[in-house]
């Protein structure tokens, strides 16, 4: 029978809704239990009622159409199970709608349907970089630990429609990064081993050339010695710094921890460093706001920093000078380190922090640098809990901010 007898049928009949209702309920109930394949048969040689007939018309069409949908859901929820990464979907609000396998192993299978992602992932470090990508959309992937694991996450959006709405789902993802991170201890230990054994023989090198430069040689030979020294001297710069920073890189926390007066270690810093920013003309300023709070940490790591940061703003600088302000904070102490130098091109600024990254190599070489400076203090800072960001302008300067957590 096709549709238009049986809606023809109905038409004539006196009670065809009740009917027709008891029917549909019956066929509805069997779908509620997921029972998409019921279909109403004959019963004892008796037809069956259009009604019927209409009920079973209309779960042929919704399974000729649902059921490739149902596959595909099926498919692709297999296909997220297989991946080894944990993953999970988010409404826009941050609710988890969706996650895989991995996942719900690596929170032990509890249930999280339904609650906020920052209720599962109880990292701080996430929770920063979900919220500041929710609101900005910048910064989209961070290590953080989960059951003292590192993972790295990266988080992004998709557009979906639900209904007549466009709706904004979230996806995140959690990779296992262990095995790398072993890598990269090894990698580290590897040059801090090689590093090692390379001041020895540097060590003897530089003694027979400084024992040499005393021998009455021609002008030539003399020439290639200091040559040969400024390269033995690069050469233990580079290494001295690659001790510091694989020393710093092995520890997670402060080793040395005592109170430290932030002012009168930049007041000694700038003191060594006087002698330098005069023979190029510049200024070279200490500003302390009053009654400035003492900071526990390390004090030797963080004269360090400012030796970095000053020799730095020395190096990059030609006329005017730099400023070191200090200042405090509610729970934080604010350091700004100002130049008037060379400045660094945007498409630098994210990377002067990285190991070797110069901008300029051959005039960092020319000045000493070992392209290792920031890094050294950017692994200071680190340990101490602290934060640090630069801002720059070309031919106007550089500045350096730093915040330093007093507790
Ligand atoms: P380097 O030993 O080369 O100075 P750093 O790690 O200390 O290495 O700095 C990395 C690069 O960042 C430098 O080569 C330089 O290009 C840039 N830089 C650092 N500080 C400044 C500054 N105050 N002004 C301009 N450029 C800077």
């Amino acid at each position: 029978m096709a549709f238009k007898d049986i809606f023809q049928w109905i038409r004539q009949k006196k009670k065809p809704a009740i009917i027709c209702l008891n029917f549909l309920a019956e066929g509805i109930d069997s779908l509620k239990t997921g029972n998409w394949k019921f279909r109403f048969k004959p019963k004892e040689k008796k037809r069956l009622s259009p009604c019927q007939e209409i009920f079973n018309l209309l779960m042929d069409e919704l399974e000729a159409i649902l059921s490739p949908i149902v596959e595909e859901k099926k498919e692709q929820e297999a296909v997220l199970d297989q991946i080894g990464e944990a993953i999970a979907i988010l409404n826009q609000d941050g609710q988890i709608m969706k996650t895989n396998k991995s996942f719900r192993q690596l929170y032990n299978f509890i249930p999280v349907e339904g609650k906020y992602i920052w209720q599962i992932v109880r990292s701080t470090d996430f929770q920063e970089l979900f919220f500041e990508w929710s609101k900005q959309r910048k910064r989209n992937e961070s290590e953080i630990y989960i059951n003292q694991k590192p993972y790295l996450v990266r988080l992004f959006s998709i557009a979906s429609a639900v209904g007549e709405t466009k709706e904004q789902k979230i996806i995140v993802i959690f990779k296992d990064i262990r095995a790398e991170k072993n890598l990269e201890i090894i990698k580290k230990e590897l040059v801090a081993n090689i590093s090692h054994e390379l001041r020895t023989p540097l060590t003897a090198i530089k003694g027979y050339l400084e024992t040499l430069e005393e021998e009455n040689l021609r002008e030539e030979a003399k020439t290639y010695i200091s040559i040969i020294k400024n390269n033995v001297e690069r050469l233990e710069r580079i290494i001295r710094d690659l001790l510091i920073l694989s020393e710093l890189e092995s520890r997670r926390e402060l080793q040395e921890k005592e109170e430290v007066n932030l002012a009168e270690i930049a007041n000694r810093v700038i003191n060594q460093f006087e002698e330098a920013a005069k023979r190029k003309n510049l200024f070279l300023r200490l500003e302390v706001s009053p009654s400035l709070p003492v900071i526990v940490g390390d004090a030797f790591r963080l004269e360090q920093m400012f030796i970095n940061l000053i020799d730095n703003a020395i190096k990059y600088t030609d006329k005017g000078g730099v400023i070191i302000h200090l200042e405090a904070k509610e729970k934080e102490i604010l350091i700004k380190l100002e130049d008037t130098g060379i400045g660094i091109a945007p498409e630098h600024l994210d990377r002067i922090f990285e190991r070797f990254y110069v901008v300029d190599r051959s005039r960092s070489r020319r000045l000493g640098g070992t392209g290792l400076g920031l890094s050294i203090v950017k692994h200071i800072v680190l340990l101490h809990g602290g934060k640090i960001k630069v801002e720059s302008r070309e031919g106007i300067g550089t500045t350096f901010f730093i915040s330093l957590p007093l507790q």
